[in-house]
């Protein structure tokens, strides 16, 4: 027993010396020092012998199972020691290197057109307001002269609020989702602060959906409201922003129309992006535009019935208002062609990422 215990010892130590890493370090420890290693099994014996004997080879085993336990950790702090230097010389990290830049996003370009314009606008002292985009009829329609059997409210694709088929109502008529921006005329004017200069961005909401139309799209709104306002004025903040916008190689031109809250109404046209205004690429036709002019949206004098309507007195107050889509208005610029609008809504990231 005594001699096993020594041969144990001398083989454990010999091992110990070959030892090359810790995980066979690890092997070694569990081979003859684990709970079934060869010293456990070896101490098995001892409850066998006579008791003498027992007591001495029992402080023997104790002795070997320190030194083989003492040699273990000298070797295997020393291992741990050196295996670090090394990782340190393989896995080390250059603080001074540049950093990864992470993916970063950009804003959608509708978000980057209401900007553009709203910015164009403020420079005029255009006020950006906000109208809501849930609103009564009687500020979507009926203050804007088109009175609840007039036709002209057909044309309007209009979405109604309501539950389980009965449409709310109260005492300002049905609630919509406005189907343009206009509501917010009446509603400045209510606000009795003059002279206004408002520019109202929003969504605004239309039974329709093809290649050029989505049933929530946003318009822009411009309201201007003082004493001696004229056409002239008009004719000014809109070349105004047509040069800022698209270019200002562009030109415009008022062309009559009929709205029913202006009087007088006209379309707004600008020089064709691809052409300028010749009608003429390459020696054909233009294609986009055929004549030299795009349209680009409506406008008009305030009518008087609009302005009561606001609480306003048409012998005394007089203003223009105009107003188009801004996906249109982008999507007009010359550098972007784009086939089917909806795709500005699709979140596909291949389209998303070009702008
Ligand atoms: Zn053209």
């Amino acid at each position: 027993m005594k001699n096993d215990l020594d041969n144990i010892k001398n083989e454990f130590l010999k091992a110990l010396e070959d030892v090359s890493d810790s995980l066979g370090l690890e092997d070694l420890r569990v081979e003859y020092l684990g709970r079934k290693g060869k010293l456990s099994q070896l101490m098995k014996q001892l409850p066998s012998m006579a008791e003498d004997v027992r007591r001495e080879v029992g402080q023997l085993g104790n002795d070997v199972k320190k030194t083989l336990e003492l040699a273990f950790t000298e070797v295997s702090s020393a291992m741990n020691a050196s295996e670090d230097v090394a990782r340190q010389q393989t896995d080390w990290i250059d603080v001074t290197q540049p950093g990864v830049r992470p993916p970063g996003g950009h804003l959608h370009l509708v978000t980057q057109a209401i900007d553009e314009v709203s910015t164009i606008f403020k420079r005029l002292g255009f006020v950006s307001t906000r109208h809501p985009e849930v609103d009564w009829d009687y500020y979507a329609f009926e203050s804007l002269n088109m009175p609840k059997t007039h036709p002209a409210r057909d044309e309007w694709e209009t979405f109604f609020i309501g539950d389980g088929g009965t449409v709310q109502e109260g005492k300002k008529g049905k609630v919509v989702l406005t189907p343009h921006t206009s509501n917010g005329q009446v509603r400045e004017m209510e606000k009795k602060q003059l002279p206004i200069r408002m520019i109202n961005i929003n969504k605004t909401y239309r039974r329709q959906s093809d290649a050029s139309h989505t049933p929530m799209f946003h318009q822009f709104e411009g309201l201007m409201i003082d004493k001696g306002v004229t056409i002239t004025h008009l004719k000014g903040v809109f070349d105004y922003f047509v040069k800022e916008f698209f270019g200002p190689e562009r030109e415009v031109r008022l062309r009559p129309f009929h709205f029913r809250f202006t009087e007088p109404s006209m379309e707004l046209d600008i020089t064709c992006g691809v052409c300028l205004g010749s009608g003429e690429n390459e020696g054909m036709k233009c294609k986009i535009c055929k004549e030299g002019w795009v349209e680009l949206g409506g406008a008009g004098m305030v009518h008087p019935n609009v302005l009561r309507a606001g609480g306003l007195d048409p012998d005394v107050y007089s203003g223009f208002a105009f107003g188009w889509g801004v996906e249109r208005t982008m999507v007009m610029k010359s550098d972007i062609n784009i086939d089917d609008i909806r795709v500005l809504y699709r979140n596909d990231l291949r389209f998303l990422e070009q702008f």
